[in-house]
């Protein structure tokens, strides 16, 4: 990528997608092209495509998507699937049409099977069942990553797949019921310490097992193999560090300084036991993460507070 190719980011609006936004702009970018929702609806492929012929577009990042948490993934499972294999269907194959250099679909961990050994390698793709809760996105995630290969295969291009782990930082999704683990627990704590309430309600049992990475790392892992990578296989991103969700809860409960009580509601569900990434990829390539939980965690509440 030169400083002046134009650069489309799908999903600009997004955590992700304002990431790689303000990594391009700090790296020196000056051509980069963006949409709200309102403006393109990435799911109407006649949209999709006179956008894609209109601003011929060099390199893409396709970081729009659906998303949400455990409950939102298992509640709104036709909109899950249908909106990203639309959106990404209109995005690749317009990438192709019009000749785009290289692009980058942007995929998730919930993509390896449910009971895979840990930590999970690339290879283990396919080979067992999904986790149910949100199977629908991740058959939409698989198509995203087997219609780039394809397209490489049969038409040579440039598109490649990266599997970020868990995310978090600015922009994120607060919703109490929609959003994902840590940025609804920052708000549960933060509501729980304003109004003096003695409990914080925590979903599942606390047992499962997550990783987290701060969304400008990702940012910079994106740009990072953006410029180095040109592989069909997918890669992982991830810090390779997890913990429990009870652990993550006290860690929270601390950032935010809340003093009372955690509890736990059995009847939601726990998703996934386990879904560790393993990083071994990427770290031979030469990328490390360089925020750390605690960190990450102390910024993003300071974003939360500033917005709300
Ligand atoms: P997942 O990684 O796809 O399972 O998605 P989530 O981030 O939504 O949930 C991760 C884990 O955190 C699951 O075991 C949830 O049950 C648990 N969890 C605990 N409290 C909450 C909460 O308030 N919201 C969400 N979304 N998950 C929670």
């Amino acid at each position: 990528m030169e400083k002046n190719s134009k650069i489309y980011i799908a999903g600009h609006r997004g955590m992700v997608g304002s990431a790689i936004y303000r990594k391009l702009i700090e790296e020196g970018f000056t051509n980069i092209i963006t949409r709200t929702s309102e403006e393109l609806d990435l799911r109407d492929q006649q949209a999709v495509k006179d956008f894609f012929e209109h601003e011929k577009p060099e390199y893409v990042f396709l970081a729009a998507a659906k998303v949400g948490g455990i409950i939102a993934n298992n509640t709104y499972r036709a909109d899950f699937l249908y909106e990203n294999l639309a959106i990404q269907n209109n995005v690749i194959h317009q990438s192709y049409v019009n000749e785009v250099k290289k692009l980058m679909f942007l995929g998730s961990s919930c993509i390896y099977p449910k009971l895979a050994p840990q930590p999970l390698r690339e290879d283990y793709l396919l080979t067992g069942l999904l986790e149910e809760t949100n199977e629908p996105y991740a058959i939409a995630k698989i198509a995203g990553i087997k219609m780039c290969d394809a397209y490489r295969a049969q038409y040579g291009c440039n598109f490649i797949s990266v599997m970020p782990t868990n995310l978090y930082g600015y922009n994120d999704n607060y919703h109490p019921q929609n959003s994902h683990v840590l940025p609804a627990l920052i708000r549960k704590f933060d509501e729980a310490k304003k109004s003096n309430t003695k409990e914080v309600v925590v979903w599942g049992s606390g047992s499962p097992m997550r990783e987290f990475l701060f969304a400008d790392d990702l940012a910079d892992a994106c740009y990072f193999l953006m410029q180095n990578y040109n592989e069909p296989n997918l890669i992982n991103i991830g810090t390779g560090e997890d913990l429990t969700i009870k652990d993550l809860a006290l860690l929270i409960k601390e950032t935010v300084g809340f003093e009372g009580a955690l509890v736990f509601d059995q009847s939601k569900p726990d998703g996934t036991p386990r879904k560790l990434m393993d990083v071994s990829k990427l770290h031979s390539l030469g990328w490390k993460h360089q925020i750390e939980l605690e960190q990450g965690l102390k910024l993003t509440y300071q974003d939360y507070l500033n917005k709300i």
